[in-house]
């Protein structure tokens, strides 16, 4: 299987070339089940004078992804404080950690907006976790689909901009009598067919390449992209070995 990046954005593209959908399928569950991560698991509330419950103030909190560096991976427990007094908006950012490393991937978050006079106090405990025991500690939204064959046959093309403007991600140009795919945007053709479905398959057809498939993962900010990948393929590889071992 070859891999060639095609966009590094919100969301990070790959092209797996020579992969089929049962391998992009076991990476895509490895990323979403099998990765580990932190995340908060236990809270000890000291004080909590505001409007909302402690355990749904517990739940928020361990919503909050953490940011879990490859360096500390093995190591045990990390300890949030937060102690805040109203009026404030609590923030992810307002944590304070025990490990400079190991705080909020998203400091914007909002926990809870303190009125006059109220007040928290509390401790977060985090714990390590994959997706298969929580969605919590799943570090990734992951995608894929096959790559996009775009046919236009006919070099002149009549509505060539009524065509284009139907395209949902924008790909098409279509001015006057011409219709093309932007340059560099064919991956992001999302295979709907409203184009084919207006002018027909004469005019413009949609296909696939199905040994080539576009794999998207966008991170929630426990790791970066890259670590999560390879710690994906580090969990599929001792699944094959224990396998191997057991036949
Ligand atoms: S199939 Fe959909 S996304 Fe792809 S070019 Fe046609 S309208 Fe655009």
């Amino acid at each position: 299987m070859k891999v060639e990046l095609l966009e590094e954005k919100t969301e990070t593209k790959l092209l797996l070339n020579g992969c089929s959908v049962a391998m992009a399928n076991a990476i895509r569950r490895a990323i979403i089940n099998g990765v580990y991560t932190l995340a908060i698991d236990d809270v000890t509330i000291y004080k909590n004078t505001s409007s909302m419950f402690d355990e749904v103030l517990a739940a928020r909190l361990g919503l909050i992804p953490i940011k879990t560096p490859i360096e500390v991976k093995g190591k045990g427990k990390f300890l949030l404080k937060l102690k805040e007094m109203g009026p404030k908006a609590v923030h992810a950012s307002d944590l304070v950690s025990s490990d400079k490393d190991v705080v909020p991937a998203i400091p914007e978050m909002l926990i809870i907006n303190l009125k006059d006079g109220e007040s928290l106090e509390l401790e977060a405990e985090t714990t390590w976790g994959n997706g298969a025991i929580h969605t919590k500690f799943t570090p990734a939204h992951v995608y894929y689909h096959f790559y996009p064959k775009i046919t236009i046959p006919n070099s002149s093309v009549k509505g060539a901009a009524k065509i284009a403007s139907l395209c949902p991600v924008d790909i098409l140009d279509g001015q006057k009598d011409s219709l093309s795919v932007k340059s560099g945007k064919l991956s992001e053709c999302i295979l709907c067919k409203a184009c084919e479905d207006y002018a027909g398959s004469d005019v413009i057809s949609i296909s696939s390449e199905k040994d080539k498939i576009v794999f998207g993962i966008e991170s929630w900010g426990q790791l970066s992209v890259k670590d999560i990948f390879n710690e994906a393929i580090s969990t599929l590889e001792e699944e094959v070995k224990e396998i191997s071992e057991k036949i």
